[in-house]
Order: C-alpha cells, then sequence, then structure tokens
C-alpha cells in the first residue's frame, strides 16, 4: 500500500525534510509551495494526505484546509497541519478548520510516521466504500458528502473511560456542554459498555490506576460490534511510547493531559463527524446491496441474486454428497386476477404469496422471484422425498386459504403449479436441473394446474411418485 503524501510548504528546506522522511518509508511524495496549488492538485484528487504548513504567504494552512473541508469532493481527504506554533488556541483553530491532526515542528520522526500510516488506513477504508456507495448515488441516494459537510458534530454518544475520580469529574462536564456523555469508572466492563451503547466516540484514559488502559483499547478495536467506534486517549505528556503502541493499535486520536478544553471539544467532534460520515457511507453500502439483490415488491432476493449463488450451492452440495432440490413455482390464471380485480390487487397476492412461501422453508432454503409471478426456491441438503413432501405443503398452504386483497375487502381463491427437481448425485450443470424442474412446471400446468410435478434426474432410479397430489 503506497499512499499518495502531499506536502505543502513556502519553505523549500521543509518540504524537501518531509519528502525525504517520507520516501524512506515507501510513501508517494507530492509537492507544492503554496495553498492554491495544493487545492487545484486535492481537487485533481491527487493525494491521499494532505501534510499542510500552517504560516504561508498569500493563503495560510488554516484557510487552505478550510477550503479542503467544506468542499463535498475534497472533505474527506485527510488534513494533517504541521505547525511552528503550539499553543491550545492555534490547536483549536486547526481543529474548527477542520484539520485530522497536528504536528508541530520539528516533527519527530515516528510520530510523523505513525500519524501517516493511521490516516492512510483510514483513507484507504473510506475510499473503498465511497467507491462501494457509488451505485446507491446512481440510483439516487442522497450523496453522503452533503450530510458530512454539514455535520456539526455535536449531540454525540460519548462513553469515557477513567478511573480516577479527579480527572473524570472535570473532563466529563466539559464534554455534557455538547454531547450525551457517560462515564464508566471500571474498565474492565468497559468493552461490554462500549458493544451495547451504540456509542459515536470512545475515550479512554491511558493512566487508569488498575487496567492497562491500551488492552482496553485493542479490545475495543477487535470486537465486532465497536470495530469502527473512533477512541480519542488522553494521557500524560511524559507518555509517548505508549502513545505511539495506541495509534498502532488503531486509537483514532489523542490528548495530553493537561487537557485543555477547547481541544478536547474540537478533537470529539473531528472524531464523531468523521464516525458518521464513515457510518453513512456504511449504511449505503448495505442499502445498495440490498436493493442489487432483492426483488421491491416481495422482499424476497431477485433472480440476478440467485443465478449468481446457485451454482455455488450446486458445487457445494457436490462436493460435500449431499442432495440439493429446486422448485419451480408459477401461479395458475394470474393475468385472470389482475383483469378481474386491478393491478394492486395483483400487487396483494404477490406480496402475500411471498409471506406464505417464507413461511414454508427454512432459514437455508434460497427463495426468489424469478419473474412476474414464478418464483424458484432451492433447498440444499434436501432430497426429493423431502422436497416432494414441503412442495404439496406450499400448494396446500396456497390453495386453503382465499388471498385476502383491497386492504381486506376482496378475498381471492389462489392456486400455484410447481415443478420439482434435485441435482443428480455425481453433480451436474445446475442449469440442467432448471430445465428439468420447468418443464415439470410445464407438465403441471398442463396436466390442470394446482399440482405438483416431479421430475427425477435421467439416473436416479424413480421409484417416487411422479405426480403428487391434487385437490384441498
Ligand atoms: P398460467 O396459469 O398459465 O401461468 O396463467 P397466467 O395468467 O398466470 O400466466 P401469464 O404468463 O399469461 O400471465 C402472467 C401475468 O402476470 C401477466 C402479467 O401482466 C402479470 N404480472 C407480471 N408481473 C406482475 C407484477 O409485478 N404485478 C402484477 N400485478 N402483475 C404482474
Ligand atoms: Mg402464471
Ligand atoms: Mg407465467
Amino acid at each position: 500500500m503506497s499512499a499518495r503524501i502531499l506536502v505543502v510548504d513556502d519553505v523549500p528546506a521543509n518540504v524537501k525534510l518531509l519528502e525525504a522522511r517520507l520516501s524512506a518509508e515507501y510513501f508517494d511524495v507530492l509537492t507544492a509551495s503554496n495553498g492554491a496549488e495544493a487545492l487545484q492538485m486535492c481537487q485533481r484528487a491527487e493525494c491521499d494526505i494532505i501534510l499542510l504548513d500552517v504560516m504561508m504567504p498569500d493563503m495560510d494552512g488554516f484557510e487552505v484546509c478550510r477550503r479542503l473541508k467544506t468542499n463535498p469532493v475534497t472533505h474527506y481527504i485527510p488534513v494533517i497541519m504541521v505547525t511552528a506554533l503550539d499553543s491550545p488556541a492555534d490547536r483549536v483553530r486547526g481543529l474548527e478548520a477542520g484539520a485530522d491532526d497536528f504536528l508541530t515542528k520539528p516533527v519527530s520522526d515516528v510520530v510523523l510516521i505513525a500519524r501517516v500510516r493511521s490516516l492512510t488506513r483510514l483513507k484507504m477504508m473510506t475510499d473503498e466504500l465511497r467507491m462501494r456507495a457509488l451505485t446507491s448515488l446512481e440510483i439516487g441516494v442522497q450523496a453522503p458528502e452533503r450530510d458530512a459537510v454539514a455535520d456539526t458534530g455535536r449531540g454525540g454518544r460519548v462513553l469515557l473511560v477513567d478511573d480516577r475520580p479527579s480527572s473524570y469529574e472535570r473532563l466529563a462536564p466539559l464534554l455534557a456542554a455538547e454531547h450525551a456523555v457517560d462515564v464508566e469508572p471500571n474498565p474492565a466492563e468497559a468493552v461490554f459498555n462500549a458493544a451495547d451503547g451504540n456509542y459515536d466516540l470512545v475515550i479512554v484514559s491511558l493512566d487508569l490506576d488498575n487496567f492497562d488502559g491500551l488492552r482496553l483499547c485493542s479490545q475495543i478495536r477487535s470486537l465486532e460490534r465497536t470495530r469502527h467506534v473512533p477512541i480519542l486517549a488522553v494521557t500524560d505528556a511524559d507518555n509517548n511510547t505508549r502513545l505511539l503502541r495506541g495509534l498502532e493499535i488503531g486509537v483514532n486520536d489523542y490528548l495530553l493531559r493537561p487537557v485543555d478544553r477547547n481541544e478536547l471539544l474540537a478533537r470529539a467532534r473531528t472524531q464523531i463527524r468523521r464516525r458518521r460520515y464513515t457510518d453513512h457511507l456504511r449504511d449505503n453500502v448495505q442499502n445498495s446491496i440490498e436493493m442489487a439483490i432483492t426483488d421491491a415488491l416481495t422482499s424476497l432476493h431477485n433472480r440476478r441474486y440467485m443465478e449468481t449463488h446457485l451454482a455455488t450451492l450446486a458445487e457445494q452440495a457436490a462436493s460435500r454428497g449431499k442432495p440439493l432440490a429446486l422448485m419451480m413455482l408459477d401461479i395458475d390464471f394470474f393475468k385472470a386476477i389482475n383483469d378481474t380485480h386491478g393491478h394492486d390487487a395483483g400487487d396483494d397476492v404477490l406480496r402475500e404469496f411471498a409471506i406464505r412461501v417464507r413461511r414454508s422453508i427454512r432459514g437455508i432454503d434460497l427463495a426468489c422471484r424469478y419473474g412476474g409471478e414464478e418464483f424458484v426456491i432451492v433447498m440444499p441438503e434436501t432430497d426429493l422425498h423431502v422436497a416432494g413432501m414441503v412442495a404439496e405443503r406450499l400448494r396446500r398452504s396456497i390453495a386453503n386459504e382465499p388471498f385476502s386483497v383491497q386492504k381486506g375487502e376482496t378475498r381471492i381463491e389462489v392456486t400455484v403449479s410447481i415443478g420439482l427437481s434435485t441435482l443428480e448425485q455425481k453433480g451436474e450443470p445446475i442449469g440442467d436441473v432448471l430445465k428439468r424442474a420447468d418443464t415439470a412446471l410445464y407438465r403441471a400446468k398442463h396436466d390442470g394446474r394446482n399440482r405438483v410435478v416431479t421430475i427425477a434426474p435421467p439416473n436416479q432410479p424413480s421409484f417416487l411418485p411422479q405426480v403428487a397430489g391434487r385437490g384441498r
């Protein structure tokens, strides 16, 4: 992974120094000598991270950062301010402008590389999410950038893990000015609380009396439910080694004691904004995946999803020597339902049909809407005999109870024809199984509908009844 770092500084010697250190760690380095140039390069998406000098003529670093962070095209690029100033007031100014981190000149090598690495990881993750979320943008879901730029980072849920009353009694009220804060003075409980509380930010003291704060951070990082929660570490100024360990294991940011009020609030806001942004991206990805694989009317899987997974299911069955059954279903005289009761009533029938299908099958069975009023159900580890019983039960569950449509005003009798087949024991192209089920369905229609017809694989002794029951 070779991230491209843009170093921006008006003093050529400073640029050279950072360039040399970063290149030695195999980062690609780009340089700019003023803000305008840097903004253009970012607009063209040429870099992954920016190291930005604060004091520059024309446009200072704060202004460059503010512009980057209020532009939807560039706002997600992490910005590290490199500054000779190191008063809390300057740091707060930078954070208000949207900076992700600070390095103070002269820049320590270890801190530089640790910060760049940690922000690179973050950038790679958001890039990946943004790329996947593009699909949902194309189908009209709102661009997460717009919300992110508008988000103030206030009103978050914050968990403060600290076992020293003198410390948490000061920090908690400060945070409470902008967020809902819970204090957990027992670090052993903290992981569980962090997992249950759905927090936007966990602040961990690394100077706990009875627990290793770093261990806690690493537990929070490795637990599925807290993996993405930002961690802000608070530690004493002389604790550099532990701090670096923390950054390596995924602590997102830190504060040194004595904690400055404004810096605490600004760093908390930055982390919370980022958390919301990545959550939003993740939700978009989730939604677009769901939209891509489900049928909107019935919430069953769609045909594309089934076709992608069918081959895998068939291979698994063949390699494990397990049976696999496949049903093809088609509602009888569905066109007449539409013609008599209207298209909306037809839709109601399809929805109710899907509900009854779901009730008749197991969790591992795959049910999909194959086309208009055609459905396919794939049943792993199910032989022809059992599948025949399931199909028959399903046929009865449709025929026995009229469908209620138009908000309960009308009841319609519905029946379904089902074609059933199984995978040949030695394995065969799954398309052949589909074809047999389709032929069986055709026969079921031809023989009078509302019935299950089974066609066994060609080389399987067909001692089973080929045609199962009919009637109610
Ligand atoms: P058969 O028993 O031979 O299957 O007769 P059928 O009327 O069910 O079959 P046909 O294929 O002639 O008609 C299917 C109808 O399903 C035609 C189409 O307008 C309707 N249809 C397809 N998709 C939808 C849908 O999403 N909603 C509604 N309401 N109707 C649909
Ligand atoms: Mg039909
Ligand atoms: Mg049809």
